[in-house]
This record gives C-alpha cells, sequence and structure tokens, in this order.
C-alpha cells in the first residue's frame, strides 16, 4: 500500500473559553446539583427553545433519556415497542429495562431509517410506541410515520440521539409534535462526556419526567413525599454549563458538516463497489452524527479487514452498528418469541448494512476540503487493495 501521510481532522470534543467559563461559573455557585444551582434549568430553556419544544428535562445519559421517554409514554409490562433493527443497542435496551417487549423492523436500504410500512404492519394491540432513529443525523420519513402513528394511536418517540439540530420539512425536531430523546455522550454533536435529554410537547408528561428522574419528588418537597415511582436520573451543574457552550457552537458546525459531507458523499459515490448513506430531500437539515456508507458484494470479514485497514491509514473508521437481534443482550429479556433468524430474514436490509456498513467519526466532516479528499481516496485506494 502507498505510504500517504494520514489526514490531518480536527479534535473532538472541542472546547474553548466558553466551556472553561461554564465550569468556573457552576463551581464558585457553591450549589453542584440542579436543586440548588440554575445551569440546568438556564440550558433545559436554551435546548428546549433551540429545538422549537416546549419542554426539556436534562438527565444523566442517551439511554436513561430513552427509558424515562418510554416509561412516561406507558411502556412496562405487556407492552410492545418497535424499533428498527438497524440501530445502536439502547433504542431497545431502554424498552427492555422496562419490561416491555421489543419489535424489530427493518430499515430503508439507502437512508438507514426505519421503514415506515413495515413500522405500521408489526402493529399489534400491545403495541404502545414506534421509535424511529434519525440514523447520523439524517431524519426518518416523519410524515408517513405521523400519519400511521395518528390512524393507529400508537405514539412515536424520536431517538434523537444523532440529530441535534436536524430538521424535516422546515421542522426542528421539537417542532414535530412527538416526544424526543438526545444523547451528549463525548462524542456525540455536543457533549459533556455525558448527558442526555427528553422534549416534551405537553407540560403534564414534562411534569410526571421530573419526578420520575429525582425519585419521584416534587421539587418543593421537604418531607419526603414521593409522589411516584422513579429513580435518579438527574445531571449535575458541571454538565449543563458544558452544555450550554456547546450548544452555542452546533448550528456552525452543523453547517460546515453538511458541506463537506456534500463532497465526501460525491466523491465516495465515484468508487466502484462503495455506497454512500442517502438522504431525503424532506430532510432539509441533516446533522450528520456520522458519515457512513455501505460496500455491498463485500463479506463481513472483508468490511472488518477495509475498517482495520483504514483505522492504519489514518482515518477515524468503525465498522456499523451490529442489528440488535444479533447481540446477546437482545434476547436476556423483553425479547419476542422468535429466533434471530427469523428476524434477519424479516430485517433484511438491516442485516445487511450491520455487516456491510462502515462509518467515519463527524471529526472527519469537521476538516478542510483537502482532509475530506484525502479521506475519498484512502478508501478507494484501500477497498481497491483488498
Ligand atoms: C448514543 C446513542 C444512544 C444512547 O446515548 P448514551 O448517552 O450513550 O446513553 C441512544 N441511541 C442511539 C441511536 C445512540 O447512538
Amino acid at each position: 500500500m502507498n505510504a500517504r501521510p494520514a489526514p490531518e481532522f480536527p479534535q473532538w470534543p472541542q472546547h474553548d473559553d466558553a466551556e472553561r467559563d461554564g465550569l468556573i461559573r457552576a463551581l464558585e455557585q457553591g450549589q453542584w446539583w440542579r436543586m440548588g444551582g440554575s445551569e440546568v434549568d438556564s440550558f433545559e430553556r436554551e435546548f428546549a427553545a433551540h429545538h422549537g419544544a416546549q419542554h426539556a428535562l436534562a438527565v444523566t445519559n442517551g439511554t436513561h433519556a430513552l427509558e424515562l421517554a418510554l416509561q412516561c409514554m406507558g411502556v412496562g409490562p405487556g407492552t410492545e415497542v418497535i424499533v428498527p433493527g438497524f440501530t445502536f443497542i439502547s433504542s431497545s435496551q431502554a424498552a427492555q429495562r422496562l419490561g416491555a417487549v421489543v419489535v424489530p423492523v427493518d430499515v430503508d436500504p439507502d437512508t438507514y431509517n426505519i421503514d415506515p410500512a413495515a413500522a405500521a404492519a408489526a402493529i399489534t394491540p400491545r403495541t404502545r410506541v414506534v421509535m424511529p432513529v434519525h440514523m447520523a443525523g439524517l431524519m426518518a420519513d416523519m410524515d408517513a410515520l405521523g400519519k400511521i402513528a395518528a390512524e393507529t394511536g400508537v405514539d412515536l418517540l424520536q431517538d434523537a440521539a444523532h440529530a441535534h439540530g436536524a430538521r424535516w420539512q422546515g421542522k426542528r425536531v421539537g417542532e414535530l409534535g412527538t416526544v424526543a430523546a438526545f444523547s451528549f455522550q463525548n462524542g456525540k454533536l455536543m457533549t459533556a462526556g455525558e448527558g442526555g435529554a427528553v422534549l416534551f410537547p405537553d407540560e403534564a408528561m414534562h411534569e410526571t419526567a421530573f419526578l420520575r428522574h429525582s425519585c419521584g419528588r416534587p421539587r418543593d418537597d421537604r418531607r419526603y413525599f414521593h409522589k411516584i415511582a422513579g429513580s435518579n436520573m438527574r445531571i449535575n451543574e458541571f454538565s449543563a454549563a458544558v452544555l450550554r457552550a456547546q450548544l452555542s457552537r452546533l448550528d456552525d458546525q452543523i453547517a460546515l458538516r453538511d458541506e463537506r459531507w456534500t463532497l465526501l458523499s460525491r466523491l465516495l459515490g465515484e468508487i466502484d463497489g462503495v455506497l454512500p448513506q442517502g438522504g431525503d430531500v424532506r430532510a432539509d437539515r441533516n446533522s450528520h452524527y456520522m458519515a457512513m456508507f455501505r460496500v455491498p458484494g463485500r463479506t463481513e470479514e472483508e468490511r472488518n479487514t477495509l475498517v482495520d485497514r483504514l483505522v492504519a491509514a489514518g482515518l477515524p473508521a468503525f465498522a456499523a452498528f451490529r442489528a440488535i437481534y444479533r447481540t446477546d443482550a437482545f434476547w436476556e429479556m423483553g425479547a419476542p418469541d422468535t429466533t434471530a433468524a427469523e428476524l434477519a430474514e424479516r430485517c433484511p436490509n438491516s442485516d445487511a448494512i450491520s455487516a456491510d456498513g462502515v462509518w467515519l467519526h463527524h471529526r472527519v466532516l469537521l476538516a478542510d476540503e483537502q482532509a475530506v479528499r484525502a479521506t475519498a481516496e484512502i478508501v478507494a485506494e484501500t477497498l481497491g487493495s483488498l
């Protein structure tokens, strides 16, 4: 193989004086939890406003955000949640932890997002929630899903762990009328190392979620009146202060990523045997959490070798998520009464993408044009030499 210098990509996460000032502000408040400080309250207002939602609740992480949202939506034992077969495992684990049964359905082979027709076909009288995941920040078909929800009475929960700042037909995630859950884990588009948030379209559910995320205890309680069952999913003041700074940088970074993805996806598309993730034209602002592509016709082993060699050449490359039903974890609790082989047959696209999909960290899309061109050249050369 050619010995070419590795392209230079920016670091992630990024910070400047805004984070530093925020941390010191939180430190010097004297109160480091949300019950005494103001950073979490401020961040929730700013995050909700930024996404066009009425209410936001910040929590410990994205997995808890999903779990809390599902619980507030009535998910528990005896209910079913429909989840794309191709997603990060938190989407299904959150529902399974609540004692619900997870029903995986297939995704679109081009956008990697939940197939609305497959979701509609999987609805039973026990279905409470359908969970679209906006894969890599490319929005799922919220029109078709909204129609299914209206016709069947099933609710939608957007797993927006990749979709901070994204838009569908001009509408922000919080303007689509459904609950939405976000992650602020280290790699996500805004981060405090860990963290999560839930957007709520209505006040009552937001109030319930506040209680559940704080051991069922009202804000001003001094006599230990725990009103409902809950847990402690409270985020701390330091994280919220950092997230306020991160939010202020989000839109400019999305604009840059979008410009770079336009170039990178075109260059990747010109390579024989590479199929970049396709967007839906109605998704008019994609936040690009990952740069994803497929190498159809290659075996899973060849894909793995490709990823290893891309890493050796200096690219932050990873294998695509494993289809959820192909993990041991999926079958421990809350699995449907079927087998992995049967689900694989029902979800051929999820199965194929998990075997031939590759993703690059969004740092690649924050780099200069030259590094983006070099990235495509490395993919072409590496794949060609497999
Ligand atoms: C990251 C992620 C989550 C979970 O977020 P954490 O903050 O890591 O718990 C949920 N869903 C998807 C699709 C994710 O990528």
